[in-house]
């Protein structure tokens, strides 16, 4: 097992406070201390060194959208078009996640939560230096499509080779797509869950009165038997005791905090992209929520590249910390995956994932110019091997086998 060590100008491990000129130790694919000075094999120079990213929620197979899709028809129409999208008769999910899988890995991303509609991503993701919670969806309104994609996630589950690295997970698709059996199958199941929840206003009127822009999408699709769906977010969270909710923008603080359990996942792109009001990030944060970070799809954010997501992010919420939103995209997000023993920090046993980022900004706080550059890092150390290294020319670099 290879042992080495790196030092850089500025250390964040998120669980403790930033070292300057701090060492790193790693052994093998994890890191076994973390010290304030001293010998290092590889000096990194002027750069800062930070947990790898956790890109939460993002669905690799519609990674071939150029650009985003346009909301200016509302959510209902929006989701029409990625239906469009996915149906179209050159659709070829495989090559749409082979290039969001390229994407990601020239991004300080080292861990990604994927919503996948068919499991594409679930063995190309192994053949790739990241590691992957891939939750399949489940979906379907009336009895007999609900029963037939269970039966076709519990066939990929059954079937799928063991993975150390890559987790299985399911995701019933949303409140107004999803049949509550199979919320609690997925409850019953005891595997890492996620669902899109309270995403837009439209969703809560479509559970309570079945009207709105959603109940006519789904009459639209020929689906008039509705009554299979929820009629509540209660009805929902108390089938999945344990599920994290991606976005759950349109519903109370007041709501989130009393369901606090349940882990979040903000994508703030995506957030822009529909004009959302702003997210309490900072109060849900201040009351003890895990909020972790996503980029969405390419079809409602122009790239996946976390990094490039977080200084907006900073900007448009100003009564948060650059800790605070460094800590949502790391230990947070890890957290919101069921990842926390492995990833998100750096600490003595924890995977040795690290981004390392320039650390020469002028005019602006050492962590909050580290947040800015994350969208462009220096170097990627993935499971103590560099993943990108060519922007580390500078650092003086001697390997020990
Ligand atoms: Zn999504």
């Amino acid at each position: 097992m290879r042992t080495w060590s790196l030092k850089a100008r500025l250390v964040v491990p998120v669980v403790s406070p930033p070292i300057v000129g701090g060492v790193i130790d790693i052994a093998g694919e994890r890191i076994v201390g973390v010290r304030s000075g001293g010998y290092a094999d590889v000096d990194l120079g002027d750069a800062a060194v930070v947990p790898g990213l956790v890109n939460a929620h993002t669905h690799l197979d519609l990674s071939d959208c150029i650009q985003p899709l346009p909301v200016d028809g509302g959510f209902a129409d929006w989701i029409g078009s990625v239906i469009r999208h996915r149906r179209r008769s050159d659709a070829d999910p495989v090559s749409a996640v082979k290039l969001g899988i390229a994407e990601l890995m020239d991004t300080a991303t080292t861990l990604v939560g994927d919503i996948s509609a068919d499991s594409a991503s679930d063995e190309l993701l192994e053949h790739a230096p990241i590691d992957a919670v891939v939750y399949r969806e489940v979906i379907g309104v009336n009895d007999g499509r609900a029963e037939s994609s269970w039966n076709d996630f519990a066939r990929w589950l059954a079937a799928r080779t063991t993975k150390a690295r890559i987790l299985a997970g399911v995701s019933p698709h949303a409140p107004y797509s999803t049949h509550l059996e199979l919320m609690s199958r997925t409850g019953a199941s005891g595997l890492p869950s996620q669902i899109h929840f309270a995403e837009t206003p439209e969703e809560l009127l479509f559970l309570k009165e079945r009207s709105g822009p959603l109940a006519e999408m789904l009459a639209n699709l020929g689906v008039g038997e509705t009554s299979g769906l929820a009629t509540s977010f209660n009805e929902i969270l108390e089938r999945m005791p344990g599920v994290t909710l991606a976005h759950a923008n349109s519903v109370s603080e007041g709501f989130l905090i009393a369901h606090s359990s349940h882990p979040l996942v903000h994508c703030p792109a995506t957030h822009t992209w529909f004009g959302r009001s702003p997210f309490p990030l900072a109060r849900l944060l201040a009351s003890g929520m895990i909020v972790g970070l996503g980029t969405d799809s390419r079809a409602s954010s122009p790239e996946i590249n976390m990094g490039q997501h977080l200084g907006p992010l900073l900007d448009t919420h100003r009564d948060l910390s650059p800790a605070e939103v460094l800590a949502c995209g790391t230990r947070h997000g890890a957290k919101a995956l069921g990842q926390e023993r492995d990833h998100g920090a750096i600490a003595p046993g924890m995977l040795a994932n690290l981004a390392v980022v320039s650390h020469s900004e002028k005019g602006v706080s050492a962590l909050e110019g580290v947040i800015w550059n994350l969208g462009h890092p220096l170097g990627v150390l993935w499971r103590g091997e560099w993943r990108k290294i060519n922007r580390l020319a500078n650092a003086s670099v001697t390997w020990h086998d």
